[in-house]
């Protein structure tokens, strides 16, 4: 489509895996679209890279994606024939336990319930439903505030998930080991575990491990931005890198601009062309807990006692429900915990090219305060130790990234915030703020298609999906 009063249609800030949605979504429909990436390389959350020594392939951020293969639009794109294979470990996760067996979830739910005892009926009543509906639930869950397409199996899972994971995982779970596993999935709220809705994302998680799995991208996450810009490319698409917008002067002419940005970047570079009222909530925006991450290489795979662990993808690391609402409970309130919920990734064992022969890649991290500057390298290696005794001796070298340092990585994770804001009910499906259309600014042809809008954090790209609607129907009159 040509646009004579400017150089494009519209330009994408940011080449994140919702900026590069957005901007294939609107390639698509023939406009002429432009993403300027402020790094070296394309990506954001989704880079690989040799962090400690030549021939370990570490994801920098994300490494496990029940999210994007869950995505109702990534289905649709055929990113296999841009190069992205997925790869399914036997078991999607896993929960090491010491006082008692730890619990593995394989695909079948069937199995995972029975392998919870006493909690086997009670693991399908939470389950069963989320599981056979998947493919229609995930239309709604991955969509902004509305009509849902399913209102009655939305209705079901809003209610489920409204309570907090804590009474939800009491109230159903009788056994320590359900109610570890499912603190497990939740605490990916990054949020304590004793608000409203947190629910809502272990039923999402733990649901989404029975009926899509939780794959990792052959060769690494870079893989999927890889395959994304691709496909962007196809379609007649431009991207510039090491091209840092700090300012609307920095961006070219075009009918739309749309920011795979935060509302604290966004608010300085818009500045007092926003109206007010707006600026002040993007102002007010709240981010949430950072991270500590850090990646290793090691000489053998982790030496877990329960020899199955080395099958599952993911591990979550917390003794009990108690443990990890403390661990959470802490991070939010401004507090570093001794013995944190860690969350764990070792690809080598299921993709031989993330190592050399026999090496192995560990990726792991912890929630901490937003804005921490604490290493909590001895923290998370003490709680693997735990489950692995001799995991030490077994690593090379490692690199690790403290909040601030995260920051730098990539400047959408302000003070460590890795979802671009917190996820609490208020700020889940209202982010940034509360409007019909959270994704346009009230400022002609700008918007927002990064994880501060919904559905939120993850690799999905559906934020830069709906952002892409709203552009097309706003300043194109297409649907
Ligand atoms: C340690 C860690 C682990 C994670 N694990 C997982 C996981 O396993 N699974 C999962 O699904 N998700 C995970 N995530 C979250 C996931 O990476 C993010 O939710 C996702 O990348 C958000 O995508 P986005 O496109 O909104 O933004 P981003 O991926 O952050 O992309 C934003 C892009 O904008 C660029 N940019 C920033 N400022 C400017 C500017 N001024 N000018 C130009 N460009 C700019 C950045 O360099 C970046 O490339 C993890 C994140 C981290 C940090």
């Amino acid at each position: 489509m040509n646009n004579r009063n400017n150089e494009y249609d519209a330009v994408v800030v940011g080449s994140g895996p919702n900026g590069l949605t957005a901007a294939i979504r609107l390639a698509s429909k023939k406009l002429n679209v432009l993403v300027l990436e402020a790094e070296k390389t394309i990506g954001g959350g989704t880079r690989t890279k040799e962090l400690t020594e030549a021939g370990f392939k570490h994801d920098v951020c994300s490494a496990v994606h029940p999210t994007a293969v869950s995505s109702p639009y990534f289905n649709q794109l055929d990113l296999g024939k841009y190069g992205l294979e997925w790869i399914h470990p036997p078991y999607p996760f896993a929960h090491p336990l010491n006082n008692h067996e730890s619990v593995v979830v394989s695909r079948s739910l069937e199995e995972t319930a029975t392998n919870l005892g006493i909690d086997n009926k009670a693991y399908h009543k939470l389950y069963d439903r989320f599981v056979a509906d998947w493919g229609s639930l995930s239309e709604d869950i991955f969509g902004p505030l509305r009509v849902p397409a399913y209102p009655l199996k939305m209705a079901r899972f809003g209610l489920s998930g409204l309570p907090s994971a804590s009474t939800l995982s009491t109230r159903l779970f009788n056994s320590p080991r359900s109610r570890a596993l499912f603190a497990g999935c939740a605490a990916h709220s990054i949020l304590p575990l004793d608000k409203l809705f947190t629910s809502s994302f272990g039923i999402v998680l733990g649901a989404s491990a029975h009926a899509v799995g939780w794959p990792i991208a052959k060769g690494g996450s870079a893989s999927i931005t890889d395959a994304l810009a691709k496909l962007f490319k196809s379609l007649g698409g431009n991207i510039v890198t090491n091209k840092r917008v700090a300012d609307i002067q920095d961006i070219p002419s075009a009918k739309a601009v749309l920011f795979d940005l935060t509302p604290q970047q966004i608010q300085k570079i818009l500045a007092d062309k926003l109206p007010s009222s707006y600026r002040s909530k993007l102002v007010d925006y709240r981010y949430g807990p950072g991270v500590f991450k850090i990646d290793f290489a090691l000489s053998e795979a982790v030496p877990w006692k329960d020899k199955q662990l080395l099958k599952a993808g993911t591990l979550h690391l917390g003794e009990s429900l108690e443990e990890i609402m403390r661990s959470e409970q802490n991070a939010w309130q401004g507090r570093h915990s001794d013995t944190p919920y860690v969350l764990l990734s070792q690809p080598s064992l299921f993709d031989p090219e993330r190592a050399p022969e026999g090496k192995h890649t560990l990726w792991a991290y912890c929630h901490v305060p937003n804005g921490s500057e604490r290493d909590m390298s001895q923290a998370i290696e003490q709680q693997i130790e735990r489950y692995a005794p001799g995991f030490k001796d077994t690593i090379i070298n490692k690199h690790t990234m403290n909040t601030s340092q995260l920051e730098v990585y990539n400047s959408n994770y302000i003070g460590g915030d890795i979802n671009g804001g917190a996820q609490m009910i208020q700020q889940l499906f209202a982010r940034p703020v509360l409007k019909w259309d959270p994704y346009s600014i009230p400022l002609k042809g700008y918007y927002i298609c990064s994880s501060s809008t919904p559905p939120g954090g993850g690799v999905h790209g559906m934020c830069g999906y709906h952002a892409a609607a709203s552009v097309l129907k706003k300043e194109f009159g297409l649907y």
